[in-house]
């Protein structure tokens, strides 16, 4: 089980309260964006097989630096892109180039290893579309079975929307509301885009747990409110929860999935199992290990892995 976490990083076994707990985020700067991260948070480095949940906005909203993230490695993880304003191009080593859009969700699945770059498209002066990127960037633990496979890529546009009757939800991955996103990933997830005024119940997987991510407005999920820049964690249990935003409209992210089973280890851009796992992968980026990580297409400049603290120099 993933499940809590204490302050040694073991894992708490059978001591589920079933309370709804509130952690704080935390702010962190990447390529140009201020970053809210909420996932891992502490005592907890998973929700499902969610292990990382960075909501971006520009540092300076008046002044907007362009979000420009050089080549950079990944392995055993699917990062999930989700734009709420602005147009970003991705590239990356299996070929891909792909801009993406608000309301359309890029899956990429690194496998023993993949490499990309993410850089924001300006639209011209004479369209109204935002002229900075907010979003969020999250990653999938792979499993087992899949964590040394091959990569993948994949772009979607077609992704169901709800309604909710006070809002509607948009499903990116897995199951809500009956209704079935088409991305395939490798372990029962979900996650999805919620907008809503007032209150919604929303039937829920019991065999889930869950995470809330409000975006501009206090959410209140069944009696506990989370801010924004906070993560509400749902433990197993729930089949239906009830949201609530006050004084307009509320937009929050909701994650979730069978709670992992493995305990993962995450350093720098790697999700693996333990230090030599990592290790290698950062001598893999280090040495340009073309068979692991291939040259991406990008006019932005490669980011260097920073030595693993670990890891003594030679
Ligand atoms: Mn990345």
């Amino acid at each position: 089980m993933s499940g809590p976490i204490d302050d040694q990083g073991e894992v708490v076994r059978g001591l589920h309260t079933l309370a709804i707990e509130v952690r704080e985020g935390r702010p962190a700067e990447v390529g140009g964006m201020g970053i809210r991260r909420v996932l891992p948070t502490k005592g907890r480095r998973t929700v499902g097989p969610w292990c990382f949940v960075d909501l971006m906005s520009p540092a300076d909203v008046a002044n907007p630096d362009p979000m420009e993230v050089g080549p950079h490695p990944h392995i055993g993880l699917s990062t999930v892109t989700w734009l709420f304003e602005g147009e970003a191009l991705h590239t990356d080593s299996l070929g891909s180039e792909q801009v993406i859009r608000p309301g359309e969700l890029n899956l990429m699945t690194a496998g023993h290893g993949i490499a990309h770059a993410e850089l924001e498209v300006r639209p011209g002066s004479t369209d109204a579309r935002a002229d900075y990127v907010k979003g969020a960037q999250m990653w999938l633990a792979q499993p087992d079975a899949t964590r040394h496979g091959p990569s993948q890529f994949s772009h979607h546009q077609d992704l169901p929307i709800v309604d909710l009757g006070y809002g509607e939800a948009q499903i990116l991955i897995g199951e809500l509301a009956g209704a079935l996103s088409k991305v395939e990933t490798d372990w029962p997830t979900v996650g999805a885009d919620f907008q809503i005024t007032g209150s919604v119940d929303t039937a829920v997987d019991p065999g889930f747990e869950h995470a809330v991510a409000p975006i501009d407005r206090r959410v209140k999920v069944n009696d506990v409110i989370i801010e924004p820049g906070e993560l509400g964690l749902i433990p197993t249990g729930y089949d239906s929860l009830r949201f609530e935003v006050d004084g307009g409209s509320g937009r929050f992210m909701m994650i979730g999935g069978v709670p992992f089973p493995t305990r993962i280890q995450m350093w720098w851009n790697f999700v693996a199992r333990n230090r030599e796992e990592l290790t290698q992968a950062w001598h893999d980026w280090d040495d340009r290990n073309e068979d692991r990580f291939a040259p991406v297409a990008s006019r932005l400049e490669r980011i260097d892995a920073p030595r693993p603290v670990w890891v003594k120099e030679d």
